[in-house]
């Protein structure tokens, strides 16, 4: 398979402190399947003799649940050269003490950049006053903060806006020390109804574009499944689930897979422009309009029997040149490779 990913993105685990409503993996509580410590141990060793890896991402469910073994990680990868991220939704941040603390071993250990999840649904299950608890420890301990904030018609932006107008973090941002993002929460397994204005459809044109993670990220699960990408619905796809690590390495899987053009279509172009062609092969297809997610409209795409086999078509006749401008992508990022690799010698 033809693929020079940036990113190993490590599913630690299931288990969650929180089960919002509509989590994209319908993590909780209740749930332990997680990857186990040597296998990941060996994951991150792998991902050092992979040449195009640059950052291992340790998300979750809640990889803070996996407590010191998670600064061992986050050790060895640091050792390797790889830069860390971890996902969290900030449980741990009960006090600001308490975070520093947390921060100060995360940041011994290497971590370079961590995410803050939160919004209407997280804070059903952790305050809010953690995240800015997280954030500010995060920040004086100098780890770069992302906070993703949860966006849809149904959130309490009364409560948001205590992150969202913290005089404090907003300085933080203006300095790029930390970034603010909405980040549109989207329809899974969950019982609340979610709605978003028209204006945020993924078929908009302002807001399409290429799908910066299928082939650039590898994701592997809690069940040791290695995915092309770490998309929001990468579960529910099978297409995108490339192989099983238990007893095999990632190369390995890579070897075996073989080049598929449809995914290098989306990494190219983008879902939506993809269903579009799909629509135009096939007239009586309906595009999801109301799709404000590329992950959203990729799970439709594959679930759509009608746009799957209409878009195979599309794929098939276009073979040539689609794989002629992946190969030239693949080639200039070589290029900028060395040029970079070159200057820093
Ligand atoms: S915090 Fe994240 S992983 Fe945990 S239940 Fe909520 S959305 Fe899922
Ligand atoms: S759009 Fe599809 S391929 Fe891209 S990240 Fe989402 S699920 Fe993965």
């Amino acid at each position: 398979m033809l693929v020079l990913p940036h990113s190993l993105s490590l599913i630690t685990t299931h288990h969650c402190t929180a089960a919002c409503d509509h989590c994209c993996f319908s993590c909780s509580p209740k749930i332990t399947t997680r990857i186990p410590k040597e296998k990941i141990t060996s994951l991150i060793n792998e991902a050092q003799r992979i040449p195009t890896m640059k950052l291992v991402c340790f998300t979750g469910g809640e990889c803070f649940t996996l407590g010191n073994e998670l600064d061992e990680h986050i050790a060895q990868a640091t050792k390797f050269g790889l830069i860390t991220r971890c996902i969290t939704n900030g449980y741990w941040a009960i006090s600001l003490e308490h975070a520093r603390r947390r921060m100060k071993k995360a940041k011994e250990s290497g971590l370079k950049e961590i995410n803050f999840s939160t919004g209407t649904f997280h804070q059903k299950y952790v305050p809010i006053e953690r995240i800015l608890n997280g954030t500010l420890a995060a920040a004086e301990a100098g780890i770069f903060v992302v906070i993703n904030m949860e966006i849809c018609d149904q959130s309490d932006e009364i409560k948001n806006n205590i992150i969202l107008k913290n005089e404090k973090l907003i300085e933080l941002h203006n300095a790029k020390k930390i970034l603010i993002q909405r980040t549109v929460w989207i329809e899974s397994d969950g019982n609340a109804s979610l709605s978003h204005p028209e204006n945020r459809s993924r078929f908009n044109p302002s807001n399409k574009s290429a799908c910066r993670t299928v082939l650039n990220v590898l994701s592997v699960t809690p069940t040791q499944d290695l995915i092309a990408c770490c998309g929001l619905h990468l579960e529910k796809i099978d297409e995108l689930h490339l192989g099983n690590l238990s007893n095999s390495s990632i190369m390995d899987v890579l070897k075996n897979t073989q080049d598929d053009l449809l995914k290098i279509w989306i990494h190219l172009d983008g879902v939506e422009e993809v269903y579009l062609q799909a629509q135009k092969e096939d007239p009586s297809i309906s595009l999801p309009l109301s799709s404000t997610h590329p992950c959203e409209t990729c799970l439709s795409l594959y679930k759509n029997k009608e746009a799957f086999s209409a878009i195979q078509k599309v794929v098939k006749r276009n073979e040539k040149e689609i794989m002629e401008r992946y190969r030239n992508k693949i080639t200039l990022q070589i290029f900028d490779r060395n040029v970079i690799n070159n200057l820093s010698f």
